[in-house]
């Protein structure tokens, strides 16, 4: 399945370029083109799914297996301080590619960027809490 208006479709079709750093049957991994730190990477599955909603769940979990896979090897590689593994759903969430992608972004003590990810805090009532925990329980 791919839509044919979507960039990660073209991308991993090799209609456009981009700077792969893996490829397997199922996924492409390139670095991102507007990187939040050196070697931000996109792990994006070969099949076109929207986002967490629309992706099987066994291909969600191999794409976790491989950000792990991919984590541990680029903080070799790389020499960062930490790792964020990140994926964004729908626009109020930060999406703006809709094509399933998990963000690897290594992290660097005193770098320039340090601040990405850092939110500030909602406060909620005990009993907002309660009420909350008690809708969310599966
Ligand atoms: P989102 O905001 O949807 O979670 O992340 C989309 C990411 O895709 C952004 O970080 C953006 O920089 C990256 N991106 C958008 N277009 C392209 C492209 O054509 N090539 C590459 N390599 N990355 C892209
Ligand atoms: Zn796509």
């Amino acid at each position: 399945m791919r839509d044919s208006n979507c960039i990660f479709c073209k991308i991993v079709a090799g209609e456009i370029p981009s700077n792969t750093i893996y490829e397997d049957e199922e996924f492409k991994v390139f670095l991102d083109i507007s990187p939040a730190t050196k070697g931000h990477a996109l792990i994006v599955p070969k099949q076109h799914y929207k986002d967490i909603y629309d992706i099987d769940e066994e291909v969600a979990a191999r794409a976790m297996k491989l950000g792990k896979k991919l984590a541990t090897h680029m903080t070799e590689v790389l020499a960062c301080d930490g790792f964020n593994l990140m994926q964004n759903n729908n626009e109020a969430a930060g999406q703006t590619v809709f094509h399933f992608h998990l963000h690897l972004i290594p992290r660097y003590l005193g770098s320039k960027n340090n601040d990405i990810l850092n939110w500030s805090h909602e406060t909620f009532m005990a009993e907002e809490m309660a009420e909350i925990r008690d809708s969310l329980a599966l």
